[in-house]
């Protein structure tokens, strides 16, 4: 039976991997609506390739350009933050969510608020709007699946028992490039090998997260708001080959691991066809090729993401969505040559330590959290003034 599907981010990393199982499974899908921010013309290519309905791209000035791209295809253009959540609403049998940062939210609440099942990539949404999210998904009726290699590793793992019976979820993160370097090491890094990462190949937002460990952090919040078991009881470990995507520890010390190739199209294929199953193109994982897989504490004196996320979200109000805001403004700094590498986690912290705020009720209040942290950022940025 074919399944209608809706792509938020589709020109990216996860859209293209999500695509790509699309196009080995091509008679089982109708797509409805491909987005992206401002790669017009590659939003173009796809929407024509695979029948789109409707391509949209978030900024309005890229709609002329969009148009363009898609004349005589049949294809419908539209642009700016409220055709993408038009787009967003559509009723469709799955939503990938995979439109990188909090600029992702605006459009995820539009698909759960018309009861869509979500495979949710976009880790900032939950990170900076958890609770409204849930909220919203419980209300509407719609189904979050967890797209993250981790939380889909976890939500497999998960399969068949209860949250209460869990003792423990164990996030395993790869460490990054820069994992065995010493702090001094760690001054001078470039941005050409903060983007090399040793395992995963991803957009660069989630590449750098990765590097300096804000990634994992962001997930240990993201864990905590699908997987209810108490933020004492989800624990990080370092895992350099990125073969066990996560484990959980049942009561009874019995411990449940997933493992796979790290290609996301694993996890994406796991949403795409659940509750069943369906194929990918990968080779099987080989495990007697790998050897052996090794554990390690995380390194929370040379990579403090994590510590500062853990406290973030035991902080709760606005900490959180700021959290995210700052990072997003640091990574782009870091990106732009703006910031060294051990910044990025320096203008989170201070921008956490200066400007706390009630936790936010609505989508409006998260987005006003977030557009009061960016600023905030964008100054600590430009004044290093950094704790
Ligand atoms: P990419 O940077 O590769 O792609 C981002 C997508 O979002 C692009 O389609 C981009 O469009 C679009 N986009 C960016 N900004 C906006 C905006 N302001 N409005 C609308 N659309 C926008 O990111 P990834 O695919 O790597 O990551 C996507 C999400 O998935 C992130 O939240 C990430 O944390 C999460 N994720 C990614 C993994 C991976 O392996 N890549 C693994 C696990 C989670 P355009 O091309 O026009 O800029």
């Amino acid at each position: 039976m074919t399944r209608s599907i809706t792509l938020l981010g589709a020109t990216g990393s996860i859209g293209a991997s999500t695509l790509d199982l699309i196009r080995h499974n091509r008679s089982d899908w109708q797509v409805e609506a491909l987005t992206a921010n401002c790669s017009a013309k590659e939003l173009a290519v796809l929407a024509r390739e695979f029948g789109a309905k409707i391509a949209v791209v978030g900024d309005e000035t890229c709609l002329a350009e969009l148009r363009d791209a898609l004349e005589g295809s049949g294809v419908e253009a539209a642009g700016g933050a409220r055709a993408l959540c038009e787009a967003a609403a559509r009723p469709v049998d799955m939503t990938v969510a995979a439109i990188v940062g909090c600029a992702g939210l605006a459009p995820i609440m539009a698909a759960v608020a018309n009861g869509n099942t979500i495979a949710l990539a976009n880790k900032e949404a939950l990170v900076s709007a958890g609770d409204i999210l849930k909220h919203a998904v419980e209300e509407a009726g719609a189904n979050l699946l967890p797209t993250d290699s981790e939380h889909n590793a976890i939500f497999q793992c998960l399969a068949g028992n209860e949250v209460k019976e869990v003792r423990r979820i164990i996030l395993t993160a790869s460490g990054g490039p820069f994992r065995t370097l010493s702090a001094e090491q760690l001054q001078s890094v470039t941005r050409e090998q903060a983007l090399k990462h040793p395992n995963w190949e991803m957009g660069a937002k989630i590449t750098i997260d990765s590097a300096t460990m804000m990634n994992k952090g962001l997930e240990f919040i993201e864990a905590h708001h699908l997987f209810p078991v108490g933020l004492d009881n989800i624990e990080i470990l370092v895992h350099p080959q990125s073969i066990v995507h996560s484990m959980v520890e049942y009561r009874d010390r019995s411990v449940l691991a997933q493992l796979g190739p790290s290609d996301m199209r694993v996890p994406i294929a796991s949403c795409l066809a659940y509750p069943e199953r369906m194929e990918t193109p990968l080779a099987p994982l080989d495990l007697a090729a790998i050897g052996t897989l090794t554990f390690e504490k995380p390194n929370e004196e040379l990579f403090p993401a994590t510590r500062i996320a853990r406290e973030a979200i035991q902080a709760g109000g606005a900490a959180p969505a700021t959290l995210n805001a700052a990072n997003e403004i640091a990574v782009e700094a870091f990106l732009a040559g703006q910031i060294a590498f051990t910044r990025i986690t320096a203008v989170a912290e201070t921008v956490l330590a200066g400007y706390s705020a009630p936790a936010p009720g609505t989508l409006e209040d998260v987005l006003a959290i977030d557009a009061e942290a960016r600023k905030r950022a964008r100054e600590a940025v430009e004044t290093c003034a950094l704790v």
